[in-house]
């Protein structure tokens, strides 16, 4: 399983949950928006892909769950969310 960190900025006051259609991993990031690349799947698509290839196409897999509101709210989503990539066995939503 892949490990990911969880990084927001200090003192965000707002953030979006989201999760990934593709892989079910969950983040969080200060950019609001209703799809996003996944961090852990969505990167790179194929570094093996020739020049003369068509670019692959950016798939959008993770869709925002849910908006954080407040500082306080964020770093505990933040937290939880670290628990949960760490192995805690934390019961969602
Ligand atoms: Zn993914």
């Amino acid at each position: 399983m892949a490990v990911n960190m969880y990084y927001l900025p200090d003192h965000a006051a707002r953030c979006g949950f989201y999760e990934c259609r593709n892989c079910r991993a969950r983040f969080l990031d200060v950019k609001i928006a209703p799809r996003m690349v996944c961090p852990d799947c969505g990167k790179f698509p194929d570094m093996e892909i020739g020049p003369d290839e068509e670019m692959p196409a950016i798939r959008e897999d993770a869709v925002l769950l849910q908006v954080i509101e407040g500082e306080e709210e964020c770093e505990r989503y933040d937290k939880l969310l670290s628990l949960a990539v760490t192995g805690g066995d934390y019961d969602w939503l």
